[in-house]
């Protein structure tokens, strides 16, 4: 009898003391509330529970009526939360690269900090990162976590296969080649169809990017040369605090061609002066936690990101909203918030604008089109962000403007229904994979099942 059955055998033996030593020590022994990483928001869930292996995962979803995995707690509204018990899958951190497929495999724990040098090191990357690389790929690909990028997909466009323990405690393994569209609805899925084990990863040969920063691109060259701009790096993001018509940075990160031992950036463009120290996207913030810039060439995962990773990212203390809006409508979006600007900039941080392709999974922010967003780093201050948001909100409604699954946003789902033509296809799926609602929680009732 190999280990799996013998658990499968001994549950009701071992559930009692195999899960007890599975719910967090620290949760045990201090009441202290757990919130996300930004503290602006404290989970619910009673039980942290802590697997090491992926039969402990199975047993403890045939434990819990109701569990929601949690990945690294970056999400900055209660999507990853539970009214009772919540799984870390920190533990399960193996990675293995297969050449032969061009793929590698990482367990839930595995975070693409770590991933990233490691497939770097045996000459990989993956197309992509977030602007931190703190985030656990799975919750990343779960809320269709992106970079920037005009020819980039999302993170989760990066997934070949998923192993995933459904609501009975059984491994599947879902995987873009066999699943069909099953496929295409379980990527982004919004934490809500099981708990992800595995991912794998489709990887490139490993390459270089520079980056340069511009100071001072006037917002009116977005009208006729968005695409130009955009497509004038790899990955390109333009950051503003919405006043005088200004992109008060543009951060253009190029991949150099293999072999090369620099790329070439012009010292202006569109008028705006390519800067000559490192700059933090916050004015006034030091630079230091920021990557490498001035166009030194590095590994893609030293570069793609802003945030380096043994650094506190962004601002810390900090709330995140972001919209995504159709690409050819880009500029008419900037536009129609630009109206709003000074009810946005006194609690802002910074504005961000990235580019990302589209992608045919059901539930991405990119579904079926071509993106920019509209990203905000707000002050820690709810109270007056949330009287903001309806504000912009309203002004992008005429863009259909869908909002990041993982930030803060204030519209209804009766708007969300009406952004997302697959949504049926994925409320049909939960309720086949998840008939009882175990891996249900406030914010899947109210933005999917608008209950
Ligand atoms: C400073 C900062 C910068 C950010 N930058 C970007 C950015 O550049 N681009 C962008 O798009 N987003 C960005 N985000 C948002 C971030 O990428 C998302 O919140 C992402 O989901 C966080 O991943 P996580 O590992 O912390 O997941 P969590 O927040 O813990 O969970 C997210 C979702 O994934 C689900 N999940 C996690 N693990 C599993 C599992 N094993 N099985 C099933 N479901 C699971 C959870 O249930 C939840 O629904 C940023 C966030 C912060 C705090």
């Amino acid at each position: 009898m190999d280990k799996r059955q013998f658990l499968k055998g001994s549950c009701s033996i071992l559930t009692g003391t195999m899960l007890s030593r599975l719910v967090s020590a620290e949760q045990q022994a201090s009441p202290a509330p757990r919130t996300n990483w930004s503290g602006n928001y404290t989970f619910h869930a009673d039980h942290l529970y802590q697997p090491a292996t992926v039969e402990e995962v199975e047993q403890t979803v045939k434990h819990c009526d109701k569990l929601r995995a949690l990945g690294r707690g970056h999400s900055f509204n209660s999507i990853a939360d539970s009214a009772h018990n919540q799984i870390s899958l920190q533990h399960l951190d193996s990675i293995a690269l297969d050449p032969a497929t061009k793929t590698v495999t990482a367990g839930a724990g595995v975070t693409y900090g770590k991933l990233a040098p490691y497939i770097d090191a045996r000459g990989y990357a993956v197309h992509n990162l977030a602007s931190l690389p703190h985030v656990s790929i799975i919750g990343a690909c779960a809320t269709g976590t992106h970079g920037s990028g005009s020819h980039n997909g999302n993170l989760s466009t990066a997934v070949a296969a998923m192993e995933i323990v459904d609501a009975n405690g059984s491994l599947h393994t879902l995987s873009r080649a066999k699943a069909g569209n099953n496929f295409l609805g379980s990527v982004v899925n919004l934490g809500g169809l099981g708990i992800v084990t595995k991912t794998t990863l489709n990887v490139q040969p490993t390459f270089q990017v520079a980056q340069v920063v511009y100071e001072n691109l006037s917002m009116s060259h977005l009208e006729k040369h968005l695409d130009e701009i955009f497509l004038s790096g790899y990955s390109v993001s333009l950051f503003t605090n919405w006043q005088n018509h200004n992109i008060n940075q543009a951060w253009i990160k190029r991949r150099l061609d293999p072999g090369a031992t620099s790329v070439a950036f012009a010292p202006e463009f569109f008028g705006a002066k390519q800067a000559t120290k490192k700059l933090h996207p916050v004015a006034g913030h030091d630079a230091e936690p920021c990557t490498e810039q001035l166009g030194i060439p590095g590994p893609w995962y030293e570069r793609l990101p802003h945030f380096r990773m043994n650094f506190t990212p962004s601002s810390g203390n900090e709330l995140q909203s972001e919209y995504f809006v159709p690409r050819e409508k880009a500029y008419e979006a900037i536009r129609a918030v630009e109206e709003l600007r000074d009810h946005i900039t006194p609690h802002l941080f910074v504005t961000e604008f990235r580019t990302i392709a589209a992608d045919n999974l059901w539930m991405s922010t990119c579904h079926n089109r071509d993106a920019m967003t509209i990203h905000f780093t707000w002050k820690p201050d709810w109270a007056s962000v949330k009287k903001v948001l309806p504000l912009i909100e309203a002004k992008l409604a005429p863009f259909d403007a869908r909002p990041h699954w993982a930030k803060m946003f204030t519209m209804q789902p009766s708007r969300i229904e009406q952004l997302y033509e697959k949504l049926p296809d994925y409320q049909a799926m939960l309720k086949h994979y998840d008939p009882n609602g175990k891996f249900r929680n406030d914010f899947l009732n109210t933005n999917i099942f608008g209950a």
